[in-house]
Parts: structure tokens; sequence; C-alpha cells
């Protein structure tokens, strides 16, 4: 059946109807365009809690976007914000937040100051003059510290934590206008690591990555002559699974980056394959991710034809649903087997012969059935809760070789796959979200990108989902 939502959300009386129907209406969601070349435009309203650490950074990274940054004349910080926007020589504008004319692309609010729950009230002070003046696709970003960097103070950590009911509460109610609300916890002295983090939530790369948390820990910042642009330059990255769907968007993406992409897939897509992989100048790598011989021949070609590898992200997935009692062995097997063994042993080999480079990336791909679970999924939810289990367990381990391992979670991404679900479970899988319609393959690429970059050496361990805050397992 052709999908006769879409096509009324196509024209304006389509829209209408629905509208009037209480049908969920989605705002088109800006995406980053290769024309653009700052992370974010538009006006961009700074603020801070009193005694806060990051207004620095946040005044040096938006220094080099083209946003026109603002703070109200009135904010409790004046000085402080001030301060930091003269050292990072940061034009700033004060203007007077309740003029009608208020409208704002982005509002950033450095919370790390708050040390108790009555100080919460920075926020309101903050954000409720300013929360219904968002053009469409706006930002939030809330910047705290990590509950539990803050132990020495039990009620500054409660009082951080306390932070996530605000960024998921905002994210539902400016979803309507493709807005999205998230947080980075940084921790103390990652303040300048941050910057990557900061770069991606206020830009249009995370178009569909909506009330997320994210922690950047401590880590050596990338030099002033980075090249933002073209991030990945020199770098080689693996993709598995790249032949087509959400793999094949990685692969674009990377290459976009400046990096030189191996693609990785079964023998039997070998020519889809080698047509991504063609259109990317990149390299072929058919092999099937459980054949035994797998891991080996992987580092070895790795290592051999292309020097090692930058970045390995573990994107080759299948799903083979049936409820649990119906559900024959062998469907256990398979999904588990491809979804999270083949990895571990990847991931085995490739570290014991030393094939990952130093400052490392494994970008792993997760889904929203391994934090929510799914009816049908049992095998698949093991594995992709796995693959967090995979992030959490070899995080601390990394760190001291130089790598990171992080994931993405994807909810409802419009692929092949999703394609082929029934009529009305489609629907139902797309629109419930705060932004009332499902990811491209594109946006789940984006996040990955952002764990890839050398900028982000203090993002580890983090799973974060991409699925515009699907309203299961939230
Ligand atoms: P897809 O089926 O279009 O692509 C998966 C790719 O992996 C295929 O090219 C396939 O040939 C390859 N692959 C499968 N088994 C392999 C093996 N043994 N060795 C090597 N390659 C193998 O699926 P997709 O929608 O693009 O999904 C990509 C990833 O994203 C998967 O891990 C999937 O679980 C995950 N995911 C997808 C969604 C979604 O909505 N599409 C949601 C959550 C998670």
């Amino acid at each position: 059946m052709a999908d006769v939502y879409e096509s009324m959300l196509s024209s304006n009386v389509g829209r209408s109807i629905l509208s009037s129907l209480n049908l969920p209406v989605p705002t088109e969601l800006e995406r980053h365009s290769q024309a653009q070349t700052s992370f974010v435009t538009g006006n961009v309203l700074i603020g801070a809690a009193p005694g806060g650490r990051m207004a620095e950074s946040i005044a040096s990274t938006l220094k080099n976007s083209a946003a026109s940054v603002q703070v109200a004349n009135n904010a409790s910080a004046l000085p402080e914000i001030k301060a930091a926007a003269e050292k990072a020589e940061l034009k700033l504008t004060e203007i007077d937040v309740s003029a009608e004319s208020a409208k704002f692309k982005a509002l950033v609010f450095d919370a790390t100051g708050i040390e108790n729950s009555e100080q919460t009230k920075e926020l309101y002070d903050f954000f409720h003059p300013v929360i219904r003046k968002l053009h469409s696709s706006a930002r939030v970003v809330i910047v705290g510290l990590p509950p539990e960097s803050c132990k020495a103070n039990p009620r500054q950590q409660i009082a951080q934590r306390a932070l996530e009911g605000l960024v998921r509460s905002i994210g539902k109610e400016i979803g309507k206008k493709g807005a999205t609300a998230n947080l980075v916890y940084v921790a103390k002295q990652a303040e300048k690591a941050a910057e990557s983090a900061l770069r991606f939530f206020l830009s249009p790369k995370s178009a569909f990555v909506d009330a997320q948390v994210l922690r950047v820990s401590k880590a050596k910042a990338v030099e002033n002559d980075f090249n933002w642009n073209l991030p990945l330059t020199d770098k080689v990255v693996l993709v598995t699974g790249a032949s087509r769907g959400i793999g094949e968007a990685i692969a674009g993406v990377m290459a976009r980056d400046g990096a030189k992409v191996v693609c990785l897939d079964v023998p039997q897509a070998k020519d889809n394959l080698q047509k991504v992989a063609d259109r990317l100048n990149g390299g072929i790598i058919a092999i099937d991710i459980t054949d035994p011989e797998a891991p080996a021949k992987i580092a070895n070609t790795l290592k051999t034809e292309y020097g090692g590898v930058d970045v390995v992200v573990h994107n080759a997935g299948v799903t083979r649903d049936k409820t649990l009692g119906g559900m024959p062995p062998h469907m256990w097997e398979m999904v588990i087997n491809i979804n999270l063994s083949a990895e571990e042993r990847i991931n085995d080999a490739l570290l014991e012969s030393e094939t990952i480079n130093p400052g490392g990336r494994i970008v792993c791909v997760s889904s929203m059935s391994g934090i929510a679970g799914n009816f049908g999924q049992s095998n698949y939810a093991v594995s992709k809760a796995g693959v967090i289990g995979m992030v959490d367990a070899f995080a601390p381990i990394l760190a001291k070789k130089d790598i990171t391992i992080n994931a993405v979670a994807p909810g409802f991404i419009e692929t092949q796959m999703t394609a082929a679900i029934p009529f009305a479970t489609r629907e139902a899988g797309r629109r419930l979200n705060s932004l009332k319609q499902g990811g491209l393959p594109v946006d789940v690429a984006e996040a990955i990108a952002f764990y890839s970059s050398p900028a982000s050496a203090g993002v580890n361990g983090n799973t974060i989902r991409v699925c515009g805050q699907n309203l299961l397992g939230a």
C-alpha cells in the first residue's frame, strides 16, 4: 500500500487535515549540506549559572561559527559571561529577551555552577522567557558536570543529575518544531575537549539526536589549526555492512569527512559493495564477519594494504524475529553471532595484532531494541544490549591505549528494512517520537562521524540514541 500518510504530509491541504484531526504533522528537519561551513548560524543565546566552568569553552567554540551570539541583559551570570566572551574574543550582544523580535536558533546554558536543587531555578529563569521563541530545527544544549564526579557534595550530585529531567521534557515540548534538546556532562579539565560535542549538538548533523545525555572526559583538545570540515583526512575507516542502508550512508559521510573508507560486506553483496567503494574512492573486503578466518583476514588486510586502521565501525547486523517460545535455536545463534560475537572476535584480533592506530576509534551500532526490548526480538535485543555492554566493558580498557569506543542506538530509520514493516506498525514506529517522523540513514552516520573525529578524544564509553526521542525506552 502506498504511504498515504506521507503523501498527505507533502501537501498543504493534507497537512491541515491531519492537523485538524490532531494527528502528528512533523516539521521537515534541517540537515547538513556540503555548502555549509559553519556548524550554527543565526541567533544563539548563551546563559550560565554563576560559578560555572564552561562559559569560556562555549564562547571559544561559538567564536568559530557564523552565529550572532547574544546574552540576556539581566542574566544572573552576566559579568562571567562577558568576561568569557572577552577572553575568547567573541562578539557578544546584550539583548532584552522579552522583546517581541527576539528569536533564536540555539539556546546554550552552562549549568556546571549549579550546586543544589534550589539553584535549578537558574534553569527556569534562563529558559522560561525564550523557550517559545525558537526557530524550526533549533537546538537547546545544556552543559553540566557528570553527577558521579560530584560525590564529595551529594547535593551538587543530585542537582546535576536533575538536569536530565529538563532536557527530556524540553525535547518533548519543542519537538514539533523539529527542534532538539541535549545534555553534555563535561568532566573537570575536559572543558576544551568538549568542543566537538558542542559543535555536533548545535549543528544540523544532530537532526535526529534528541534528549540524549553525552559524557566528555578529560582529554587533549585538538590543535588550533584542526580542519573541522575535513576531520578524517588521512584516516582509514573500516565500515562493516557497507553495501547498502545505514552502512552505505556511514561510508559516504566518512568519505565526505576526508577518510579512506574500506567497505566490508558478505561475498554475495560484492557487486553493490564495489559500487559503493568506487563512488567513494575506497577499498573493499568481501567477507562474512562470522567466518572463523574473518578476524585474522580483516586485520591482515588492513595492516598490509592500508597500514592499519583508525576507525572501526561495526554496523553489519541482521534481525530474525520470532517470539521466544517459537524461535528455533539457529535463529538465536545466528543473530547473536553476527550482531555481537563476531564484533568481539574482530576487536580482539585487531587489538592483539595492534592494527588499530594510536588515537583509534571503535564505533558500534546498537538499537532501541537493545534498550527497551521489543516484541518478537529477544535474540536481537540481547545482541544489541550486549553491544552496549561491550562499550561499557571496553571503554576503560581502551582508554589506556588511547582508543575510544562508543555506540549509537538508532530508533526508526527509513531503510529497506523498515519499509518492509506493515503500514500500521510502521506508522506507529515512525511517529511515536518527539519529532513525529523517522530518521534517515545519514542521521546515524553523522553521529558515528562525530564519535570518529580526532576532536572527540574525550568522548568514550557513550551510547547515544538516534531516535528523535522515541517514546519507548526513555
Ligand atoms: P541492512 O540489512 O540494510 O544492512 C545490513 C548490512 O549488513 C547488509 O549489507 C548485510 O549484507 C550486512 N551483513 C549482514 N550480515 C553480515 C555478515 N555476516 N558479514 C558481513 N556483513 C553482513 O540493515 P540497516 O537497516 O542498514 O542496518 C544497519 C545496522 O543498523 C544494523 O546493525 C541494524 O541492526 C542497525 N539498526 C537499524 C535500524 C533501522 O531502523 N534500520 C534501527 C536500529 C538499528
